[in-house]
């Protein structure tokens, strides 16, 4: 299947794709590219990103003068840039920033260059594309003293440190990545295997930065937007996830930061991540939890879980075979909300696979409350319907637990995970007990809680669903 991708930062504007640009286009179509980003670095390449953007409907224009031309921003500059900004297909202001490897301005024109591209994406209501070489703390200190606009940036290429990648994430900042984290030096593998283990896939986006930095193995070729699922596999092979998986999360963040055009999947009952097949059970909870995005922004891993009501079990069934479940490894149980609320339809669809196929793996996601809920034991029941149970812990405390999960059962809400979770390794359930790495839990208490009762046990980082 192709991915269905965007290249967030290309240059389709500079001479290089002169003579070729409709064949590169097709190529980048043939690819999977649904949407290019084409970003000017100078005045007239500004103008001519806004052409192309306005010529062919997949690619969208930001406009800027690079920080290597920054001696040449003045008033008159500065004011067409304005009016370029507010032009219809113009996503984005950048890109913008500094670059003190190269010096090919003096650091005191980049820096005011910056803080004016600052300044007009505030004043036009557009994200700010940010380059930077060499400069991270200070680019940080003049996005710390001008504020960053209120749309958003994004810092194009991130080359910086994990230290750097840490307080660009914090000020609420994307981090995009091109083919350098393709490259096979050993100190380069080193370092894209840090970093792209420490940035959240929900504030990655993917680019090729094109005509430059061609990704390994079409390395010494001029690069092009054809190649930007090559970034997409190296982040998809670190964070142990599908190079669709990538395309889809950071094609719904490219398309969120500039708005662009291009219609995202409608939500879904079914879907897929790695080779595990989900199903969207319900959308209510009997929790609430600190961390939980179920009534702001139900997307996991790129897929909407928005759910208009509850699917009946051949909904389920149906929206399965949509999606393939055969071909996959798993079937799971979950949704944005709490599946055992859902027991007997959840029954009934999970004795149908095994009809089907009976060696499916069959995975239930749970709160780990259904027993409180449902005021009986319900693990025999799982145990003809499911192979695997995972249970969220989430604290080591029952004090920690009500703080952060907020259940609206009782009594004892806590207790009755725990027990619950007894219950289904004493079953012979394959039982894991999982923690979202939350700042006010104690992971190696709750390791101990699980290994004491002879569960596996994950830990999901903070912030990253699904
Ligand atoms: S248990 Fe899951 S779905 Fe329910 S509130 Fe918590 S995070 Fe959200």
């Amino acid at each position: 299947m192709k991915p269905y991708i965007i290249d967030s930062h290309a240059h389709l504007e500079m001479r290089q794709f002169n003579a070729d640009l409709e064949q590169v286009l097709e190529r980048a179509h043939t690819a999977g590219v649904v949407h290019i980003v084409t970003v000017g670095s100078t005045l007239p390449e500004s103008r001519r990103a806004l052409k192309i953007a306005e010529k062919y409907g997949e690619v969208s224009a930001v406009v800027g003068i690079h920080p290597h031309d920054a001696s040449g921003v003045d008033e008159l500059a500065m004011e067409e840039l304005a009016k370029l900004a507010r032009r219809k297909r113009v996503v984005g202001v950048g890109e913008t920033g500094l670059d003190f490897f190269r010096d090919r301005s003096p650091r005191d024109l980049q820096e005011q260059s910056f803080r004016f591209h600052l300044a007009l994406a505030k004043e036009t209501g557009q994200p700010v594309v940010i380059h930077v070489r060499d400069a991270y703390p200070r680019a940080l200190k003049i996005l710390q003293e001008e504020g960053v606009p209120e749309r958003g940036g994004v810092v194009h290429c991130f080359s910086g440190t994990a230290d750097d990648a840490r307080a660009f994430l914090q000020m609420g900042l994307f981090l995009s990545f091109t083919g350098t984290v393709t490259y096979e030096g050993r100190k380069n593998r080193q370092w894209s295997e840090e970093i792209l283990s420490l940035v959240p896939l929900e504030r990655m986006m993917v680019e090729t930065d094109c005509p430059y930095l061609t990704p390994h193995p079409q390395r010494g070729q001029r690069n092009e937007p054809a190649y930007v699922h090559l970034v997409a596999e190296r982040i998809a092979g670190i964070k142990g996830l599908s190079v669709n998986d990538v395309a889809r999360i950071t094609t719904r963040n490219a398309v969120g930061f500039f708005g662009l055009p291009v219609d995202l999947p409608s939500s879904r009952l079914a879907y897929t991540i790695r080779d595990s097949v989900y199903l969207n059970v319900t959308g209510s909870c009997t929790n609430a939890c600190t961390f939980c995005q179920r009534s702001t922004d139900p997307v996991v891993k790129g897929h909407d879980l928005r759910l208009r009501r509850d699917p009946s079990p051949d909904e389920m069934l149906e929206a399965l075979e949509d999606e393939g479940w055969k071909d996959r490894s798993e079937v799971v149980f979950c949704g944005y909300g709490e599946p055992t609320l859902r027991l007997p339809e959840i029954l009934k669809v999970a004795s149908r696979i095994k009809d089907l196929e009976p060696s499916m793996k069959i995975r239930l996601n749970t709160n780990g409350l259904a027993n409180l809920y449902h005021r009986k034991n319900i693990v025999p029941d799982l145990t003809y319907a499911v192979d695997t149970v995972s249970i969220s812990l989430n604290a080591q405390d029952a004090n920690t637990f009500e703080k952060l999960c907020r259940p609206n059962l009782g009594p004892d809400p806590y207790g009755s995970l725990l027990d619950f979770a007894r219950k289904c390794v004493a079953a012979g359930l394959d039982t894991v007990l999982t923690v979202v790495a939350h700042p006010a839990d104690d992971i190696e208490a709750c390791r101990k809680i699980a290994e004491g009762m002879g569960a596996g046990f994950r830990v999901r980082p903070y912030n990253e669903v699904g």
